[in-house]
């Protein structure tokens, strides 16, 4: 059985809408290359359209009702948004899950130094890249500085057409013979990955003139901020530049982070815009820390998406915790995240019959891991079969897939880790060519569909039998 194509069914007026929402995507994409810019994003967003502050709701001890709509802004690098439901809390809610950080490189905690002239910041990769795709092209600086006086420099250098970029450099052709001998995996090491902050040095009063002391004088001159400050930041090295069409049909978008803002985008997205009081109680949650795990405060294996459903669900009349319980485990989730679109130039490592496609809409996996499903949620066939029903009914292209080919590699999300809540749980999610790469590129219906999908999963999502 092969699934159609999704571009066919649109007319002239579908096919605007389609480049409406990826043009608003394209600008979400560009403004927030970092979790924290996509949190900042969201929560504008929401409160534009109505949505509270749970924290200011649980200060002032306010109940929740139908149709209240609040959002949670968990340290600057999560986020969540809710709709209360009409049907009770403990009836489960339909929650959209989705991730906000991106494979990047990170700097150093003491990352400055001078060598031949010219100043480097040293850094530590995130996330699963070939290292060797992120040198020799410009590159941006994005992230926080922490003073001790507990203030926060924000930085974003490398995005406007003026701005200088940074770069790490490779080795000429030329000198290379010995390189290219290495395996692809090392033909830039991680301990290679230096980026380039300067090259013009500055006397510093009796010393001897040095590059650094030229950067460092910039820095305090412009950010206000000293080397100590290095200590205290979190600074992340991405692709500088926009989004991009890409082909003479401009079908698709080539961009930086479609992994996985290409979910988290119409997740948020399909909740903003929800019109009326939905059945259920709906959610997004924007996590941090996939990349590496789902670790950390801010990511899915921490505490925050349960406590923050615990103070939701006290306001909204679910109290104590075996109501929390059941709100949890009643709830279906669409654990998004992008999916290895098959690829006809490395068509080898796929199982066609079981493979993303571009174009062909959003893609469900029953099952992610490796090797014997490892690691994967496996997720009941009779929610499958509801999500079938609610997809045709709202006439969402969609597609079924692997995670390619049987015993290749492997990979997983946020899926299983809800599901231990007991809830129904499915990894979805949008196609993507070169995943992890500096530039990764997906079709525009596959985003539309998402976001159809997502919207009608939101309204029509039901406990399941
Ligand atoms: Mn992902
Ligand atoms: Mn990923």
């Amino acid at each position: 059985m092969e699934r159609k194509n999704a571009w066919a069914k649109y007319d002239e007026a579908g096919l605007e809408k389609i480049e409406a929402f990826a043009k608003a995507y394209g600008a979400f994409l560009d403004a927030g290359k970092t979790e924290r810019e996509c949190v900042a994003q969201a929560e504008k967003a929401a409160r534009a359209k109505g949505f509270a502050e749970l924290k200011k709701l649980v200060k002032e001890g306010r109940k929740l009702a139908a149709g209240d709509k609040v959002y949670v802004n968990w340290m600057n690098k999560s986020f969540m948004a809710m709709i209360v439901g009409k049907a009770p809390l403990e009836a489960g809610m339909n929650i959209l899950g989705a991730h906000i950080d991106s494979p990047r490189i990170d700097v150093k905690q003491n990352p400055l130094y001078e060598e031949a002239d010219l100043a480097y910041l040293d850094t530590h990769y995130y996330g699963g890249i070939k290292k060797y795709q992120w040198v020799a092209q410009p590159l941006s600086l994005h992230g926080v500085l922490c003073r001790k006086d507990g203030t926060r420099v924000t930085v974003a250098i490398g995005e406007e057409a003026d701005d200088p970029v940074f770069y790490i450099s490779d080795l000429l052709p030329h000198l290379a013979q010995e390189q290219m001998t290495r395996t692809a995996a090392k033909a830039i090491e991680g301990e290679e990955l230096n980026l380039i902050i300067g090259g013009k040095p500055v006397a510093d009063g009796e010393e001897k003139a040095s590059v650094t002391a030229g950067v460092l004088a910039i820095l305090k001159e412009k950010y206000g901020v000293e080397e100590e400050d290095f200590l205290s930041a979190e600074l992340e090295i991405v692709p500088a530049g926009k989004a991009r069409d890409v082909g003479f049909d401009r079908s698709m978008i080539a961009a930086y982070g479609h992994d996985d803002r290409v979910c988290a985008y119409p997740s948020l997205q399909a909740v903003l815009d929800f019109e009326g009081v939905p059945a259920y109680t709906v959610c997004a949650v924007l996590t941090d820390k996939e990349e590496i795990g789902s670790v950390g405060a801010t990511g899915m294996n921490g505490r925050f998406f349960e406590n923050t459903i615990a103070e939701f669900a006290e306001l909204a009349g679910a109290s104590g915790s075996l109501a929390l319980r059941r709100v949890l485990c009643n709830s279906r989730m669409l654990s998004s995240d992008v999916s290895a679109g098959f690829d006809p130039n490395f068509a080898g490592a796929f199982e066609k019959k079981n493979a993303a496609f571009l174009g062909r809409g959003v893609c469900f996996n029953k099952y992610t891991g490796s090797r014997g499903k490892s690691g994967s949620n496996d997720a009941n066939p009779e929610y499958i079969a509801q999500l079938r029903r609610i997809l045709d009914d709202a006439d969402v292209s969609f597609q079924t897939a692997e995670l390619g080919r049987v015993d290749l590699g492997g990979g997983g999300t946020i899926a299983y880790m809800c599901a231990k809540f007991g809830m129904n749980v499915i990894d979805s999610g949008v196609a993507v060519l070169s995943m992890h790469a500096p530039y990764e590129v997906i079709s525009k219906v596959d985003l539309y569909e998402a976001y159809r999908c997502y919207c009608a999963f939101l309204r029509d999502a039901a406990p399941v039998d």
